[in-house]
């Protein structure tokens, strides 16, 4: 994966790790070290109610620990959501590892690393994520084999993202019957902000539909690059969230849905791959609501790429994990009525399914 992606959805914190492990009821945070390699991680298991807690490593160079830690205890819970949601008995995890993945990053630290989430005795399973590709994941499994994303060479499921891209077009076209009365992306002008390795493949699925479809990244040559294999047309304007359009999808950084944004935005859809798009989920899920934007829940229709590794686990099958995949656009609907019907935010419509599954499941393993 390209490790251009500044990971937005930090907010420093302070204060003892426990105390902040508690607001969200963290069940184990494990720092990592190893002066040998220069390995400095976090693990975050937030909840394994369902089952292992499975989620991705990043690397990135965080200005310090507070930072780092912030965004591990952030993402291990949005695992948990999307876990839950999408029905994989799976609970939700995330690490990362401090440090700037072009300088320091090599196969001594990724086996050193492997050793750790080995120590956890299947706790944890890991994945990729921003800074970490296929070939790291390959020296992490010659230590454990608590792993998943690795190479279809190996037996693995290979680069998740094409899954992730599908699970998000299916979302796209479950909001498009919702707000307009049909999933037909024809004719629509949709704007895709990011294309990365889920932003590219989402562009192909609109492109092949009909879409008219505007494309901005700040990687210059890929954007030349996906605009000449697609028909794409290349966002030249100087504010993209004033730019004409029917639907956002944000593909590239979280936390780009915020107040200002919100206020500028004119299109009546947003369903895009990027994880915690909204940068205070209640403050911007109910501005959305006001302004009557339909907002498909990002941890529910970009959970393509985690049920992609859970189908890994289980004997790979591409063709299952695509039909999985599918089911996206019905839950997607269900949640869009629902939060209609209850007056509600989509984001609390879908969080209030998956914790009611967790807490379901959870009785019936106590008793
Ligand atoms: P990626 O790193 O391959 O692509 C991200 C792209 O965004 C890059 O091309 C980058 O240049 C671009 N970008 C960065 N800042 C930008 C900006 N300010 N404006 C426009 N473009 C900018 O990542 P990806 O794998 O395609 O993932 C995209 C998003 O989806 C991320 O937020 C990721 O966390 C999330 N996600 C990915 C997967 C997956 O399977 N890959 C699964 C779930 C969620």
């Amino acid at each position: 994966m390209s490790t251009t992606q500044e990971p937005k959805e930090i907010t420093q914190t302070s204060g003892s790790v426990i105390k902040q492990m508690s607001i969200n009821n963290h069940e184990q945070v494990v720092f990592c070290n190893d002066n040998e390699t220069g390995l400095k991680a976090i693990i975050a298991i937030h909840n394994t109610v369902l089952g292992p807690a499975l989620g991705g490593t990043r690397m990135w160079a965080y200005n310090n620990e507070a930072e780092a830690l912030n965004d591990v205890l952030r993402l291990s819970r949005g695992m948990t959501y999307k876990a839950a949601i999408s029905g994989l008995n799976l609970g939700g995890g995330k690490a990362v590892i401090i440090g700037d993945s072009k300088k320091i990053k090599n196969e001594q630290l990724m086996r050193r690393f492997g050793k750790f989430v080995n120590s956890l005795g299947g706790k944890y399973i890991t994945a990729e994520d921003v800074g970490i590709g296929t070939k790291d994941m390959e020296y992490v499994k010659m230590e454990t084999n608590f792993v998943t994303g690795i190479p279809e060479s190996m037996g693995g499921s290979g680069d998740p993202s094409p899954v992730t891209a599908f699970g998000v077009y299916m979302g796209m076209k479950a909001s498009a019957k919702f707000a307009y009365g049909s999933d037909s992306l024809q004719g629509k002008k949709v704007f895709v902000q990011g294309i990365g390795h889920v932003g590219e493949n989402l562009v192909d699925y609109l492109v092949k539909e009909g879409a008219i479809v505007s494309i901005f990244d700040i990687n210059e040559e890929r954007l030349v690059e996906c605009a000449n294999a697609t028909g794409a047309t290349i966002f030249k304007g100087n504010d993209v969230y004033e730019s004409d359009m029917d639907i956002y999808a944000p593909c590239a950084l979280g936390a780009t849905l915020n107040t200002d944004s919100i206020s500028k935005l004119k299109c009546s859809i947003i369903a895009g791959a990027a994880n915690n798009q909204l940068e205070d989920e209640m403050l911007h899920g109910k501005m959305l609501l006001d302004k009557g934007i339909v907002w498909a829940p990002d941890f529910l229709i970009n959970a393509g790429g985690l049920i992609n590794v859970y189908s890994e686990l289980n004997g790979y099958n591409r063709e299952e994990a695509m039909n999985n995949a599918q089911k996206i656009y019905d839950l997607t609907g269900s949640i869009l009525k629902t939060a209609q019907a209850e007056n509600i935010t989509t984001i609390v419509a879908a969080k209030n399914i998956a914790e009611k599954r967790i807490a379901e499941i959870g009785k019936m393993k106590l008793s």
